[in-house]
């Protein structure tokens, strides 16, 4: 029996249509027409006031936070348990990332927690929406709104879900999107930062275009093209954008199908979850999830790792992740960490994650199922 791997890319056709249209066009660099249909879907899709197409999801976090103009000593909280890109942003525009706890139920940072970490330096908040359910988004909004606080979101996983009625990614002042091969919509390496609040859109275009305001001067809007402020190179080349352009136009099968994995496990494995004192993951009323990741968390992390030896035994891949920030190298050097972390540790030591990926074959899924059942 071949291995099941714990991800594989999504290429439907549509994609390698796309993409070969976009190189034989001559149209190379970024912002071509197949940027432009993927920027105005995603416009539509967030409800966004603009859609800037980035290199990566990276890179469009620390476009997010050099739209803050941080100062030295600025303080941007975060929680520790989620991937570096979320707390280097912060770094990157010159500000201090503050870890703080999650959530148990959900593993989404925790409001409780971010409200006890605000000082008179606390500029904004980064929550992500672990494995594609929101976090506590009225309770952060709360928190943050009368306090001059913002809310970027880091929305790697959740592309696709809600929190209420409103699509993951509209909340924030601004959020980020990555289409990392491993996201639900991918072209490799590249991201979008999506800008909620108009007065962010002009500038947001000058930090991504080098300093210069190229995109107001092909607007009309101004007579010369010229370098007026800091700023780096943040466009995604247009191949890429064709490849997003193809996965966009499926979009709905795509999530459909990675609906139907998250549910089959959530339903099979759930008396067995039962049994053992495993904890599957909970939806809050308020989230509609994007599908990204199936978890587990184990009671013990011996449990845990004896869980991945089992499944690899059967030929199955298992991870897990991550290493929480607060007790990392880079953590400890540039982070402030003034809490406790008992969620985080014990979340990271007994997580998880499943095989999931778009159109992954019910045999599959079933076998997934049956090596798990057989654990004990
Ligand atoms: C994937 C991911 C990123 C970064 O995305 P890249 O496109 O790989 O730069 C940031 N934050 C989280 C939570 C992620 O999962």
């Amino acid at each position: 029996m071949s291995e099941v791997r714990f991800t594989l890319p999504y290429l439907p056709e549509a994609s390698i249509q796309a993409c070969d249209a976009s190189l034989i066009s001559g149209h190379l660099a970024g912002d071509g027409p197949f940027s432009q249909r993927v920027t105005s879907t995603l416009d539509n899709l967030l409800l966004a006031e603009a859609t800037l197409l980035t290199p990566s999801g990276t890179h469009a976090l620390e476009l997010a936070m050099w739209l803050l103009d941080l100062q030295a000593g600025d303080e941007v909280i975060v929680p520790s348990y989620t991937f570096s890109s979320t707390a280097n942003a912060v770094i990157q525009a010159g500000g201090v990332p503050v870890f703080v706890d999650i959530e148990h139920a959900t593993c989404n940072i925790s409001p409780a927690a971010v409200e006890a970490a605000i000082t008179d330096r606390t500029r904004a908040v980064v929550p992500i929406h672990y494995a594609g359910v929101s976090a506590d988004m009225d309770s952060l909004l709360r928190i943050s709104e009368d306090r001059g606080i913002h809310i970027i979101e880091d929305n790697a996983h959740g592309f696709g879900g809600f929190h209420r009625k409103r699509p993951l990614g509209s909340i924030g002042r601004c959020s980020a999107l990555s289409f990392h091969e491993t996201k639900n919509v991918q072209c490799g390496e590249g991201g979008a930062l999506i800008v909620n609040d108009p007065v962010d859109v002009d500038r947001a275009q000058i930090l991504r275009e080098k300093g210069t305001n190229r995109s107001q001067f092909f607007r009309g809007q101004v007579d010369k093209y010229t370098w007026v402020d800091r700023g780096s190179s943040w466009l995604l080349a247009e191949p890429l954008a064709a490849v997003l352009h193809g996965q966009l136009t499926n979009l709905e099968a795509l999530q459909q199908s990675r609906k139907e994995v998250w549910c089959t496990y959530q339903s099979e494995l759930s008396e067995w979850a039962d049994e053992l004192g495993i904890q599957q993951p909970f939806v809050p009323e308020y989230a509609q999830p994007a599908w990204h990741i199936y978890f587990l968390v184990f009671q013990e992390p011996t449990m845990r790792d004896r869980f991945i030896e089992h499944m690899r035994a059967h030929g199955i891949m298992t991870v897990f992740h991550y290493v929480p920030l607060h007790s990392s190298q880079a953590g400890l050097n540039f982070g402030i960490a003034r809490d406790e972390f008992p969620v985080t540790d014990f979340v990271s030591q007994g997580l998880v994650r499943l095989p999931l990926w778009t159109m992954m074959p019910t045999p599959v899924v079933n076998r997934v199922v049956e090596a798990i059942l057989a654990f004990r």
